[in-house]
């Protein structure tokens, strides 16, 4: 079995979701496990509707929803060249998401508001599918993908509910599925966060032992660096499970940051390709030795928020870094980079959600100093005992921009720095220029 997550560029417009077919039928598989996004730029409206409606302004959300209805009843009219009955189906779904835009609407149902787009794009695909005369179905997500209170899948317990419901649809050449959303421990409807589609497939592919994971796009596979930014970017072919997950985590947004982990847990290979050239060879993921003596990538992550807490009482002194990582723990807040001086500890974090908390907490072991909109610029690559200067080349690469921060030594395969996110995009560059 493979699955294959096709993007929301990937079926932007219905000819592109018509094209997908043939990709599927080209997989040499018993069975498929179609994961999809929302059409793209349908969870940015949805988003806008669920702030419109938490902001108490319900008609401008209202009108919102009667756009995001017309948008999906002209894909189904072209999609479906003669009138289908998918038409009512799409129909009952605005209906039941303006019964929730019409009640009192409070934060905990956003994630249900979020939901619409990939119940449509899916209800839209697995109904193509069956005109074509596929042997399909869809399942729904939220009855296999589940998180904890802390947000956590657990892989043992999708599997067991996916298992299951795959048994009861043997004779299904295709199973279509919803990525991004899932269930919550109170049994709401909630998600993977943004970008969360791609963590779905790698938690499925992982539930089923699949053969494969593919990353359907709309690049031609994982750059060596950030194509929205930097020129003459080139696709990577191979990639080892741990470099990918560190570019992911420190912001090649091609990948949600959580998404490598369940394939690496399951060794389950991953492949990233082109919808639009799917004939090319794209990135493949697994568990190979990491690139040797070389730069792989570069990738860079904005709203980062340093904070440094500087006290005489450190000097010296033992305990203390474990009471300033303490606050973190308590307010389950990760640490991306830290350095440390004698006198002083600098962090950063990425989620900003309980900083006012830490910063009354962390006051009472110093000074704390607060540094917000800035950027980690990581690159990857082998810098095991560093026989080439790689990190004398980062740093003269740098050398005109303010960086605050360097981590280096944590891994053998990351050299990662913090600067004000407006320098970001030269830093990316001059790397760029100096490794490729
Ligand atoms: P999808 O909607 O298919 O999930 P995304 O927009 O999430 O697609 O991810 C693909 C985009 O990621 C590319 O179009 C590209 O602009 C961006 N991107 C950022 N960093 C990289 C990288 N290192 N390699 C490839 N693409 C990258
Ligand atoms: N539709 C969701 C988003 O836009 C999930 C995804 O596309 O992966 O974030
Ligand atoms: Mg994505």
């Amino acid at each position: 079995m493979k699955v294959l997550k096709f993007g929301g560029t990937s079926i932007g417009t219905p000819s592109r979701m018509q094209n997908l077919v043939d990709i599927v039928e080209s997989q040499h598989t018993t069975k498929t496990i179609v994961v999809l996004s929302a059409i793209s730029g349908v969870t940015n409206n949805l988003q806008n509707i669920a702030d419109l409606l938490l902001a108490d302004r319900k008609q401008e959300a209202i009108k919102l929803i009667d756009e995001l209805q017309i948008k999906h009843l002209d894909y189904a009219k072209s999609l479906f060249s003669n009138k289908s009955s998918v038409e009512k189906e799409i129909k009952l779904r605005f209906q039941t998401l303006k019964c929730i835009a019409n009640q009192d609407f409070c934060s905990n149902q956003v994630g249900s508001i979020l939901a619409f787009g990939e119940l449509l794009s899916t209800i839209l695909f697995h109904r193509y599918l069956q005109i074509v005369g596929k042997k399909t179905t869809l399942l729904y997500a939220p009855d296999f993908m589940n998180i904890n209170a802390n947000q956590q899948p657990n892989i043992q317990e999708i599997s067991e509910n996916l298992i299951y419901l795959l048994n009861q649809h043997t004779k299904s050449e295709i199973i279509v599925t919803q990525g991004f959303i899932c269930k919550n421990h109170l049994n709401e409807i909630d998600n993977l966060q943004r970008g969360g589609s791609d963590y779905t497939a790698s938690l499925i592919g992982a539930a089923i032992n699949a053969e494969e994971i593919q990353i359907w796009t709309d690049i031609d596979g994982f750059h060596n660096n950030d194509p929205r930014y930097v020129h003459n970017t080139k696709p990577i072919k191979f990639l080892s499970f741990d470099e990918a997950a560190e570019l992911a985590y420190f912001g090649a947004k091609i990948l949600h940051p959580q998404s490598i982990h369940p394939a690496k847990k399951y060794n389950i290979p991953v492949r990233l390709l082109d919808t639009l050239a799917p004939e090319l060879e794209g990135t493949q993921i697994f568990s190979k030795k990491k690139n040797q003596s070389r730069i792989v990538a570069i990738a860079g992550k904005d709203g980062i928020t340093a904070i440094r807490i500087h006290s005489s009482r450190m000097l010296m002194a033992y305990g203390f870094l474990r009471k300033v990582f303490e606050v973190f723990e308590k307010y389950r807040t990760p640490i991306d980079m830290i350095t440390t001086s004698e006198v002083a500890v600098s962090v950063t974090i990425d989620s900003t959600r309980y900083l006012t908390a830490i910063i009354d907490e962390l006051q009472k072991y110093g000074q704390v100093q607060i540094d917000e909109n800035q950027s980690i610029v990581c690159v990857v690559g082998d810098f095991s005992g560093d026989a080439n200067g790689q990190a004398t080349v980062v740093s003269d690469a740098l050398k005109h921009l303010p960086v605050r921060m360097i981590s280096y030594g944590g891994s053998e395969h990351n050299i990662s720095m913090l600067l004000p996110q407006e320098h970001k995009v030269e830093a990316l560059r001059s790397l760029h220029s100096r490794f490729f």
